[in-house]
């Protein structure tokens, strides 16, 4: 039995949320936008899972675009917001330690006439104020930081940042997929005016995320088409991935506190058990500010593939850094940008918890690194 340790890649669909999307797959397969009974029951699910998922977020329902996931929220949040503000300006402003998504977006724009600056992060992946403040420039339009890293898990000072935009008129996004349904997110208090999330991180299903989209905040579309989403979104709704997006809010909306808790605590687990084996390793990313579920470790002496592979062969699911990046020997953009040594950013092993994981498995999992790295770190001193 694999102990999955890589919930910040994707996680498991919950059975609440299987058994709500079921009928959206088979009877209620309408299209929203048909007039007849089984459109108007398929617009009745989305706008219900809409309702759901605005609430959660203090958001209203007509500020949530659905889409096809974070990735694609982030690009039309960025692309988005960039083409339809290009009057008032062609600067805009984003970390180094960001998901491809807004990276790639943004290399993108800068191929398109627009100009990025690239914050850098300090030794625990944060983003520093003044490096922002001082990044600023008359014709600066959109600011895209994370609010938590999923490789490292640091947790960025979102609302500083956005107070401190809100003043001098530039727009905010924020990619919130690692966050989402962990920490509390209440977008009617908040300085934010773009917000990302992804359904897969919490339960829910694959291919469906959203955007929130402050009111007044201007927006091209990036995809050509129907109407949908208030001509914000073209494409026919994913309705059953919609359902079960909303069924994986309630959930988490139900647990989030129990859950950081347990997360916290197998988190501490791991941490403790390398203690006791004695063996040398160092936690990467922010001592407090950081997602209770990721925990990003070097191992000295160690290799990062060599370890992945080894601890793949002992049954233990664990990754490198973001998904797309592992299976590459290169050393993550994140791990780079906040300038870690060779020895540290090359060993580097991200765990992540989800719902399901153990004590006693957590326990194991990490009585079996520690063999692991003892023995790689052995041969290498050799
Ligand atoms: N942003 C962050 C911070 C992520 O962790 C991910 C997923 O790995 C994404 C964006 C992309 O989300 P999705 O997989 O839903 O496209």
């Amino acid at each position: 039995m694999t102990i999955y340790l890589d919930h910040a890649a994707t996680t498991p669909l919950h059975p609440r949320v299987c058994e709500a999307m079921q009928p959206y797959l088979k009877e209620h397969y309408g299209n929203p936008s048909s007039i007849h009974s089984l459109g108007r029951a398929a617009r009745s699910a989305v706008e219900g899972a809409r309702d759901v998922i605005a609430a959660f977020l203090g958001a209203r329902p007509n500020q949530l675009v659905f889409t096809s996931g974070g990735t694609e929220a982030d690009n039309l949040a960025i692309i988005g917001a960039a083409f339809a503000n290009r009057q008032r300006g062609r600067h805009l402003i984003t970390s180094q330690a960001e998901h491809h998504a807004v990276l790639n977006s943004c290399e993108f724009l800068e191929q398109n006439g627009f100009e990025v600056t690239y914050l850098p992060v300090d030794e625990t992946g944060m983003v520093r104020l003044a490096d922002l403040e001082q990044a600023l420039r008359p014709d600066t339009i959109l600011v895209s930081i994370m609010w938590a890293n999923n490789e490292v898990g640091t947790i960025q000072p979102i609302e500083a940042i956005g107070r401190l935009l809100r003043d001098r008129r530039i727009l905010f996004h924020t990619d919130a997929v690692q966050a989402f349904g962990l920490l509390p997110i209440d977008v009617s208090r908040l300085p934010v005016d773009l917000l990302s999330a992804s359904a897969h991180k919490i339960n829910g299903p694959k291919g469906v995320g959203l955007l929130y989209v402050a009111a007044g905040v201007k927006l091209s579309p990036i995809l050509f088409g129907g109407a949908q989403e208030r001509n914000r979104r073209a494409g026919t709704e994913n309705v059953a991935g919609i359902v079960g997006m909303a069924e994986a809010v309630k959930l988490a909306h139900a647990e989030m506190e129990q859950r950081r808790n347990h997360y916290a605590k197998l988190r501490q687990a791991m941490i403790e058990t390398w203690r006791a084996a004695e063996i040398p390793f160092v936690v990467n990313g922010h001592p407090d500010q950081h997602l209770p579920h990721i925990l990003n470790v070097s191992f000295p002496g160690t290799d990062t593939e060599t370890m992945l592979f080894n601890l793949d062969l002992a049954g233990i699911a664990a990754a490198s850094g973001s998904a797309c990046s592992s299976g590459s020997l290169e050393v993550s953009h994140v791990l780079r940008a906040m300038c870690l040594d060779e020895s540290r950013s090359g060993s580097a092993i991200r765990f992540s918890f989800g719902l399901g994981n153990t004590l006693d498995e957590v326990r194991q999992a990490a009585e079996k690194t520690a063999e692991i790295a003892k023995q790689l770190a052995g041969q290498t001193s050799r």
